[in-house]
């Protein structure tokens, strides 16, 4: 009887698997594992939780539904916390596993690992978060072009997208342990309260991905607006809200670009359906970037290496993260991100210019601070955008906004300021207190 492991990452989905097929087509059972790493449960260099509560209860929402479709298909997810260079090959020891079969990663700390395992055991690893396989791009990575719009002529004129994979129909494991996964308290967090005013009650799993899909292109048909509403600040569906699956995989790129394609053909092609295209373009674009780049994007200058010496005051930042720093626009937005784990792209830009441009502080705090809340933290995104707001990353130009301005222009009758700044419950600050 060959045995793998299958060792689950930012990959919590079983179509549209390409790791997931490789070990089953090549090995008789496969022990599904899902490792709660826990170097991202420690407060970082800036004294924050790397996982805030919002992202933790919505992974550990992910895992169950995760858990629940394995279980359908004859198998079951096994969960540790630890160390996954530790953990796997212990699991593979105890379980008589011979290879671990996984999705890639692409960043500093992720790469660590799988080298730390390689030592340890045969590990495959797979493309499944990027659109194109990397080695089938017109271009090596080295060769990546430095400017987006470069780089989004070239993979759409001469790269293609692969249709997605089907589920499997069958997958064969051992007799596994119950899964015992852990509950939030458990793991030392406070479940944060849900918030009436947020922009989605979002709930982890493949399941509730394939549903906001269908919802927002199929049943309401707002993809065929998105260019028009893409800007908004308030509601479900002025954009897609994919973000938080696609970035634990929930739901993979391939299948939301193959899903535009479809809605195209049997509703229409306009210049919306074409835009959330050219989003994924955008998450696909840091991917590489960070493949390319390495351990520069985390580095003060960015990967332009500028010489800046930016300040640290506690109190500047403080204010900054619990929505206080008077400048209501910034606050609502800071406000929506701590109660909630979710913020606009427009108010992602505005508050990091801010941060950046206006109080001068450190780029890669005001990153970090997104790293703990974000719902939809991604490496590669949020440090990518994050330069690319400090005028650090691929347009080198200061990308200062006038918040005042932007105020105006996306919340002309201060609706979005009015309903984040209108305090009903404890305060931001004890907020705050109860998740650092
Ligand atoms: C400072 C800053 C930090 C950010 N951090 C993250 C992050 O950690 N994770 C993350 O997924 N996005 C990040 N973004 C990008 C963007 O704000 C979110 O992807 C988007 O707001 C998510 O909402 P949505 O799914 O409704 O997006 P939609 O507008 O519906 O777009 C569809 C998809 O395209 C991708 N996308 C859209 N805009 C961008 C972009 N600028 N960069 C990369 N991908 C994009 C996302 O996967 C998104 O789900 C950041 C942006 C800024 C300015």
């Amino acid at each position: 009887m060959k045995r793998a492991l299958f060792w689950f990452r930012n990959d919590l989905r079983l179509s549209d698997n390409g790791a997931l097929r490789a070990a089953l087509a090549a090995f008789d059972e496969i022990v599904p594992v899902y490792i709660l790493d826990e170097r991202y449960l420690e407060r970082d260099r800036w004294g924050f939780r790397r996982t805030g509560p919002h992202r933790m209860q919505f992974l550990l929402e992910s895992l169950e539904d995760l858990h629940k479709h394995l279980q359908e298909l004859g198998g079951g997810l096994m969960f540790r916390k630890g160390l996954p260079e530790r953990e796997l090959p212990a699991i593979a020891e105890e379980s008589g596993c011979t290879a671990i079969y996984a999705s890639r990663e692409y960043t500093h700390e992720e790469l660590k690992v799988e080298e730390a395992l390689k030592k340890a055991l045969p590990i495959h690893l797979f493309h499944t978060a990027t659109l194109y396989e990397p080695e089938e791009l017109p271009f090596a990575i080295s060769q990546l072009p430095e400017v987006f719009t470069a780089f989004r002529k070239r993979v759409e004129g001469y790269a293609s997208t692969p249709k997605p994979l089907e589920a499997p129909e069958h997958v064969s494991v051992p007799v596994l342990p119950p899964m015992n996964l852990p509950t939030l308290a458990a793991l030392g967090y406070a479940s944060p309260p849900a918030d009436g005013r947020a922009a989605l009650p979002f709930r982890g799993g493949a399941q509730a991905a394939y549903e906001r899909l269908v919802h927002y292109f199929w049943n309401t048909q707002s993809l065929s607006r998105y260019k028009e509403t893409r800007n908004g600040l308030i509601g479900a569906d002025y954009s897609s809200k994919l973000s938080p699956w696609l970035a634990n995989g929930s739901i993979s790129a391939r299948a939301i670009y193959h899903e535009v394609e479809q809605y195209e053909a049997e509703i229409g092609a306009n210049d919306s359906t074409y835009w959330l295209k050219f989003e994924l373009l955008w998450r696909e674009y840091f991917k590489f970037v960070a493949m390319k780049h390495g351990r520069r994007i985390f580095s003060p200058g960015g990967i332009q290496g500028k010489k800046v010496v930016w300040k640290d005051d506690p109190q500047l930042f403080r204010q900054w993260a619990c929505g206080s720093t008077g400048d209501r626009f910034v606050d609502a937005n800071m406000r929506e991100l701590l109660y909630t784990g979710f913020m606009s792209n427009r108010g992602r830009q505005n508050v990091a210019s801010y941060f950046v441009h206006q109080l001068r502080q450190d780029w890669r705090k005001g990153a970090a601070w997104f790293e703990s809340l974000l719902l939809d933290y991604d490496v590669a995104s949020n440090y990518g955008n994050w330069m690319y707001a400090a005028g650090l990353g691929n347009d080198p130009r200061d990308r200062v906004f006038n918040t005042g301005r932007q105020a105006s222009m996306y919340d002309p009758d201060g609706a979005y300021r009015n309903l984040w700044l209108e305090e009903k419950g404890q305060g931001p600050g004890a907020f705050l207190e109860q998740f650092l």
